[in-house]
């Protein structure tokens, strides 16, 4: 068994099923974008139209600039590639009603029959679920955007987010967990405290609610109100749905509407009317939307904010599975000056790359390039308050020299670089 890791979260295993299938298709499949299918094509044309293990398409074609093409093949060549590993034929299914198919259609590619019927109808393929697919929480939790979902999609029901993940539960607004934080919310009119000024949404948590009314305490502990504060901790993105019931101009006239992503800023709990504690949270749009893939329907409950409201300036540390790694080898505490900051959801601590990822200077996300310190002296960092020389001794504004793990290989070049921009050097 090997591990795959992609994006943000957990390392995904390949599970293979008694006749040799993947198991977790749709989670390994998860990151594939429309630009992964292109160049899938391409490698097929380059290949003479084969691909190794995948015989000719009998059922369905996937069209592709007039052309036609066998989906499974095509599929299997994207995911090959975003595993870094071989996926054949015999790995997985195709045909109606298959995840690869759901993956195509939900991408936007148009399938097929050799009859020539289409079944574009993302509908159709979703409802036909293989029988005994996994069920609520059981599916894998995907925290970000999902390929296919661009801000603006309806869904007629909530049953339709589920087979996606994109929310797995039904019976709860927030699905998440403290463990991996919260992956979706949906506004749905519950709570009558919620406000919703577009770019800006002020969420209760869930818990002790019976139609409508607060019977109970609501607890941080409750696994969506505990997911929302592990969101907020790790920087990680939630995507927000507004319901038809939920009081808004961009609410949908029926069904449910995805909002984009949101990054949880505070937490805070209050008195309910009832007189009961309730959870509460502000969540603000998030720069870490895709600029969708397609056009957006003009529709009301579509429109972005049209101006960003000032006085919310964010600093949200994004959280990698690395920096996550390189936290847990320093039990959070500060390589400067040792404090750990203990919260409601456990130990806070920021990932801080030496070598800035961003362009120009175009750093790696990897731990060499990784130092586990507190707010404080991340911003000092970042802003090059101090530095570190090679052999750790602090400069300029830290003194003393940097806590090093035995087991954390640093590149020195990294804090070369960080000097020299930082005139140090
Ligand atoms: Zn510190």
């Amino acid at each position: 068994m090997e591990l795959v890791e992609y994006g943000k979260g957990e390392p995904v295993k390949y599970e293979l099923d008694a006749s040799n299938r993947l198991k977790n298709l749709m989670q390994l499949a998860a990151p594939m974008s429309v630009v992964d299918i292109q160049s899938a094509i391409e490698r097929f044309e380059a290949n003479n139209r084969e691909a190794e293990t995948y015989a000719d398409s009998t059922g369905y074609d996937l069209i592709y600039q007039d052309k036609r093409y066998p989906p499974k093949a095509i599929f299997g060549m994207a995911l090959s590639s975003i595993l870094d590993d071989p996926i054949y034929s015999h790995h997985f299914t195709g045909g109606l009603g298959s995840e690869c198919f759901k993956v195509l259609t939900r991408l936007k590619f148009e399938i097929v029959s050799k009859s020539g019927k289409s079944i574009n109808e993302i509908e159709t393929v979703l409802v036909e679920k293989p029988a005994k697919e996994l069920t609520g929480t059981k599916r894998p939790i995907i925290i970000g955007e999902i390929p296919g979902f661009d801000i603006g999609h309806h869904f007629e029901t909530r049953k339709e987010m589920m087979p996606s993940s994109f929310h797995r539960v039904w019976t709860s607004g927030i699905d998440g967990n403290g463990n991996e934080g919260t992956a979706a919310i949906v506004l749905s009119g519950g709570y009558s405290d919620d406000a919703d000024y577009g770019d800006e949404i002020i969420y209760t948590g869930a818990g002790g609610n019976k139609d409508g009314k607060q019977i109970s305490d609501q607890s941080w502990s409750q696994p969506g109100n505990a997911g929302l504060l592990t969101s907020m901790d790790q920087g990680l993105p939630v995507r927000v749905v507004r319901g038809h019931k939920h009081e808004s101009e961009r609410s949908p006239k029926s069904g449910y509407v995805y909002a984009g992503l949101y990054n949880v800023v505070d937490a805070w709990e209050e008195k309910g009317k009832e007189g009961f504690k309730i959870c509460r949270f502000r969540l603000v749009f998030s720069d870490q939307n895709l600029e969708p893939k397609i056009a957006e329907p003009s529709l009301d409950y579509t429109k972005k904010p049209t101006e960003r409201r000032t006085g919310t300036v964010l600093r949200i540390a994004r959280d990698t599975e690395k920096s996550r790694q390189i936290k847990k080898l320093y039990a959070y505490q500060c390589q400067v000056c040792g404090t750990a900051i203990r919260t409601k959801s456990g130990f806070y601590a920021e990932g801080a790359h030496i070598k800035p990822v961003g362009r120009p200077h175009d750093g790696d996300d990897s731990v060499d390039n990784l130092l586990c310190l507190c707010p404080n002296h991340h911003v000092m960092f970042d802003k090059g308050m101090f530095a570190v020389a090679d052999d750790y001794t602090l400069l300029g504004d830290a003194e003393g020299k940097l806590t090093v793990n035995s087991a954390h290989y640093i590149n020195l070049e990294n804090f070369s670089y960080h000097r020299i921009t930082h005139g140090y050097d």
